[in-house]
């Protein structure tokens, strides 16, 4: 399916689009979203590409986040100099200060809660997320939800505004991050609406504010955020927030806006366990339409350990790469798509190391761990440190004692002067390589 630059070919626009999909599952994989699937392509002969979004909010989408990947993929499997643009729907809001229908809250539709996984980590901030949901305004006001990046904060928060407005439609509901709603308070300063803008957010039934910590410092924004609080707040308008940290953690927040925020319900989400980041993977997929064999599965998910949005990322581009192959998902392709520097295989041995190191160099066990300091000893053991730092969690201390009890900052010398040395001895650089991937079958971070 490749082409060379310069070569036009003969293709059919739903060929051309399925191509483009592939690349940008392969390498724009943050940008896919499912319904990509079903976008319509036409006009792609005429030197530029148009792309048919379903409705305004894809269209919002692919205008504001996706314009540089899908021009980079329209050339790519065209071969040509090829520009993208995206229809625009009819009907489409001009004004934002008007009332968002739904559509314009640039909600993921996939952001729902049957597609939430609930695990330990993540339980009680989706029993909280349902209950505002049911019941905006009664029950935990204001609803805050805190947990670092990619664990599900934008998700539930979308959650709740999808089931808040799908049953009672009526709501008016404002989704935003705390960056645009600072965004709009400066706009409305400079342009003399700051009236405009009070009216607007004053009078939403549901105010959804994702990553409030990008108030902080914002000093003017805060006084005002400070008051269209107390506003809702009083009305007993729901209030949910989200955040990279506890409301207390958040250096140069006022205090008062720290205590509004625990008014409510503050929630953490922890980072997910095994089980549930294979429950996640299964779900994505499932989502996809990717059938993933069980063993993929579950070397994902202990490959990718932190964070879902790289979990997903990892499948989207798995997709990619088996609608290239034009065959399933197999281990092999799944390796392929973990993030280097977690390759690490956590069960090699620093006994492993010292054999492969001591095979390659020609030198003996015994003598790395000799007080000897012949250069032809020092560098094979100072490479086995650096890979026993790199390939393994052993500590500094832990490795030192394998080399005849050599402390911890032996250890860090040794790593430095190979970290260095790589950087300018090309030849040593392929050596080390080759031993770590012998090591682990993978290139070494
Ligand atoms: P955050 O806002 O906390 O940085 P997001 O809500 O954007 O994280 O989540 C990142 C990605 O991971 C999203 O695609 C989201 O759907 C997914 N995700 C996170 N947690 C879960 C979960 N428990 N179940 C299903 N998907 C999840
Ligand atoms: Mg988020």
């Amino acid at each position: 399916m490749r082409t060379e630059p310069g070569k036009p070919k003969k293709t059919t626009a739903l060929q051309t689009w399925q191509e483009m999909l592939a690349f940008l599952r392969l390498n724009h994989s943050e940008l896919v979203r499912n319904w990509f699937d079903q976008l319509q392509i036409k006009d792609f002969d005429r030197g530029y590409v148009t792309i048919v979004p379903a409705n305004p909010t894809q269209y919002t989408y692919l205008q504001n986040q996706c314009i540089g990947a899908f021009s980079e993929a329209a050339q790519a499997v065209t071969g040509r100099l090829v520009a993208v643009t995206f229809e625009r729907p009819g009907l489409m809001g001009e004004n934002h200060y008007s009332l968002a229908p739904l559509d314009q809250l640039m909600l993921n539709e996939e952001n729902v809660f049957g597609n939430f996984v609930v695990g330990p980590c993540n339980k009680l901030a989706n029993a909280a997320s349902i209950a505002v949901a049911r019941e905006p305004g009664k029950r935990y006001n204001p609803l805050f939800i805190f947990g670092s990046v990619g664990l599900g904060k934008t998700h539930l928060l979308q959650a709740i505004c999808h089931e808040i407005h799908q049953h009672r439609s009526e709501a008016n509901i404002i989704y935003i991050s705390s960056e645009t709603f600072v965004n709009h308070f400066v706009e409305a300063v400079e342009m003399g609406t700051v009236h405009e803008f009070r009216c607007r957010y004053r009078s939403s039934d549901v105010l959804v504010i994702d990553d409030v910590q990008f108030l902080a410092n914002k000093d003017a924004s805060q006084e005002e955020f400070f008051h269209t609080f107390n506003c809702l707040y009083q009305a007993q308008k729901q209030i949910v927030l989200s955040s990279d940290r506890p409301p207390n953690e958040i250096e140069t927040l006022t205090e008062r806006l720290i205590s509004r925020f625990s008014w409510g319900l503050v929630s953490g989400i922890d980072k997910p366990c095994y089980e549930t980041r294979m429950a996640i993977i299964r779900k994505k997929a499932k989502l996809k339409g990717l059938e993933l064999p069980e063993d993929v599965v579950s070397f994902l998910a202990r490959a990718i350990e932190s964070n879902t949005r790289e979990l997903e990322g990892a499948i989207t581009k798995l997709q990619g790469l088996a609608m290239l192959d034009g065959q399933g998902v197999t281990m092999e392709l799944a390796q392929q798509v973990v993030p280097e520097p977690r390759i690490v295989n956590w069960d090699l041995s620093i006994d492993q190391i010292v054999e492969t190191v001591t095979r390659h160099f020609n030198v003996k066990v015994t003598e790395l761990q000799s007080k000897r300091r012949t250069k032809t000893i020092t560098l094979p053991r100072q490479i086995c440190m650096y890979l026993a730092r790199k390939l393994t969690r052993r500590s500094l201390e832990e490795i030192g004692g394998h080399f005849g009890g050599r402390d911890h900052s032996t250890v860090l010398h040794a790593t430095k002067t190979i970290a260095a040395l790589i950087e300018t001895d090309l030849n040593l650089r392929a050596n080390i390589e080759s031993i770590a991937k012998s090591l682990t079958g993978n290139r070494l971070a």
